[in-house]
């Protein structure tokens, strides 16, 4: 048993329990109970005295790439797989060293973060909680090469049906679709739809039968309403919108924005060690992924959080970066932005009854802060201490 005494919580974040002090007890890998700051006297539990620190929920990261790390993709594409794992698991730990108890991986090479999902489950390694989609199912595109074997081919439902099934078949938790094209592919234009609306139909029926929720990568206004109108859960960027879109948000109860603003701002921050078509299309991207946001502060509508990390260097646990980009330059409250990142994100990837929330019979997956971030976002710069599944990490 664990006692952590004299936490600060933040209500938004915390379940079943009203003040914003409390002494938390975490039994085996959960959070067994929540009481008044002072109140347990737990002498044969190991206590640690958390003196008004603030205690959240573990971060939740949307979507990130563990197989990416913003090299030259023609390196890493040839690195084998057994050395890209290892550094997989690596950028994995970075995550996890800032408060990121769970990250949701959409596209690798050769499903590799399957693998490690499992032997992270399985206690052999110390990580995140993973969920991964494996590799990533695309329509023959412009710039698929790019990545080596990042992508799976398919140009037919029978053939998305195949591939869902295949990716289901070896372990993965999420289908990942390429619905528009990729900023990052040579040649890829990020508006366009790249793939027909039957095997868009035909990969969500393939993937809920067998109980597998879909991502679609799309920045296009179109391809973001093929998305809604097919059973979609994730909308991965949703960048170039419409009015009919937000209305489309605002009326579907099942599919939900997964905006990654860091990847354009970055390219744009710093564009002397991108390749050059990320940068001219970044131009075109951030005004609009800004005014995507402000539609959705507008419409109330529940947004995900995500970093889109592995695209540049140092993304990996960079996630301050995002959030620092959602408060200063998007218009939301830090406050707002935590939530996105735990409770939103908790119930868009349909693991809430787990986690997203300090709870008790939740897992006790929790990340401790110095300050109050959730009045000064700068404050996620400071972990005090990292908890997952009811253990310290050491990291
Ligand atoms: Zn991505």
């Amino acid at each position: 048993m664990l006692v952590l005494k004299n936490a600060r919580l933040i209500p938004e974040l915390t379940e079943g329990y009203t003040e914003t002090t409390a002494d938390v007890v975490v039994e085996g890998s959960q959070i067994a109970d929540i009481r008044p700051a002072g109140s347990v006297s737990a002498e044969a539990a190991e206590v640690i005295d958390l003196n008004g620190k603030t205690l959240m929920p573990g971060l939740i990261e949307g979507h990130l790439h563990l197989d990416l790390c913003g090299k030259n993709t023609f390196e890493e594409n040839v690195e084998p797989d057994s050395y890209r794992i290892m550094r997989c698991l690596k950028l994995a730990q970075d995550n996890l060293k800032k408060g990121y108890t769970t990250i949701r991986d959409v596209g690798d090479r050769n499903n590799i973060t399957i693998g490690l999902a499992k032997a992270v489950n399985e206690g052999m390694v110390t990580g995140p909680d993973i969920l991964t989609s494996g590799v990533i199912l695309s329509p023959t595109e412009m710039g698929n090469d790019f990545f080596g074997t990042m992508y799976a081919e398919c140009d037919s439902p029978a053939e998305f049906t195949k591939a869902v099934r295949r990716q289901y078949q070896l372990g993965a938790d999420w289908i990942k679709i390429m619905g528009t094209g990729a900023v990052m592919n040579p040649g890829g234009e990020p508006g366009m739809p790249i793939i027909y609306e039957e095997e868009l139909q035909a990969a969500c029926r393939a993937a809920d039968y067998v109980g597998l929720p879909v991502a679609v990568h799309c920045h296009g206004t179109e391809a973001i309403k093929m998305c809604i109108r097919c059973g979609v859960r994730t909308v991965e960027h949703s960048s170039i919108m419409d009015e009919e879109c937000i209305e489309m948000y605002t009326k579907t109860d099942w599919s939900f924005p997964m905006p990654t603003l860091s990847p354009m701002v970055n390219f744009l921050e710093f564009p002397e060690d991108k390749p050059k078509h990320y940068v001219e299309k970044a131009k075109r991207m951030v005004e609009t992924l800004l005014q995507g946001a402000s539609w959705y502060k507008k419409n109330h509508i529940k947004i995900g959080w995500a970093t889109d990390a592995g695209v540049y260097t140092g993304s990996h646990g960079n996630g301050i970066y995002e959030f620092r980009i959602r408060v200063n330059m998007a218009g939301f409250t830090p406050l707002e932005t935590l939530l996105q990142a735990t409770k939103n994100n908790a119930e868009i990837l349909m693991i809430d009854d787990k986690v997203g929330t300090v709870k008790v019979g939740k897992r006790a997956n929790l990340a401790i802060f110095d300050g109050n971030p959730d009045e000064d976002i700068e404050a996620l710069e400071k972990v005090h201490m990292v908890i997952k599944a009811g253990e310290i990490v050491k990291l």
